[in-house]
């Protein structure tokens, strides 16, 4: 097979990474890898906040100013020690998107990651119709990564790339917890 590699557009792209497997996330931050390498600039916002110390949160911060993380989530939504109001997920999830609304008026990043906005969608705390609107107006040459399963069919259907993230096997099946530097 022959990759293409001459550009015939400058316009950015929509990716999508959904599906229940492991792997969302640490692909779009593999892309981020690779455009800083590049000579891009990523914005990643995290719109629902993991459970861990992340190891990416110390990753980024030493690859600022080319990559930079804003955790605007609130935590785990529903879980037993989520202490958190659902209207406060709901507001947390709206500066989030305000936030990738003002980073994308800055027009100085090529790509901004969209951490966890499938989820958020799917449990109500966005409007689709907010996300999609910011998708339609963001700046041409922009690309943006949507992660999270429960993609919806109305975000797959505007998207240019979208990956399912199958899981086949997960060693948390046979009881084995988080890993440091593979899940956190
Ligand atoms: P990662 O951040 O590792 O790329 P992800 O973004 O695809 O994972 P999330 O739904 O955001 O997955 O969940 C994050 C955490 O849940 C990670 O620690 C990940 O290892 C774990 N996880 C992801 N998929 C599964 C699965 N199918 N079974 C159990 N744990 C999973
Ligand atoms: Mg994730």
């Amino acid at each position: 097979m022959s990759l293409e590699k001459e550009n015939t557009s400058n316009d950015g792209v929509v990716i999508v990474y959904t599906g229940n497997g492991k792997g969302k996330t640490t692909a779009s931050l593999g892309v981020a890898l690779r455009a800083i390498g590049q000579g891009l600039r990523v914005c990643m916002v995290q719109f629902i906040k993991g459970e861990w110390h992340y190891g990416e949160l110390n990753s980024i911060k030493k690859l600022e100013p080319d990559f930079e993380l804003i955790v605007a989530g609130k935590g785990f939504i529903g879980i037993i020690d989520d202490d958190h109001a659902f209207e406060e997920h709901v507001s947390a999830a709206k500066t989030a998107l305000e936030i990738v609304e003002q980073k994308m008026s800055l027009d100085i990043y090529d790509i901004i990651i969209l951490d966890e906005i499938n989820y958020a969608v799917h449990l109500g705390l966005l409007q689709l119709s907010d996300v999609l609107r910011l998708i339609k107006n963001r700046p041409k040459k922009l690309s943006l990564i949507l992660t999270g399963n429960y993609a919806c069919e109305e975000l797959i259907s505007l998207a240019d790339l979208v990956t399912e993230m199958k899981a086949i096997k997960h060693p948390y099946k046979k009881g084995i917890k988080a890993k440091l530097g593979i899940d956190y």
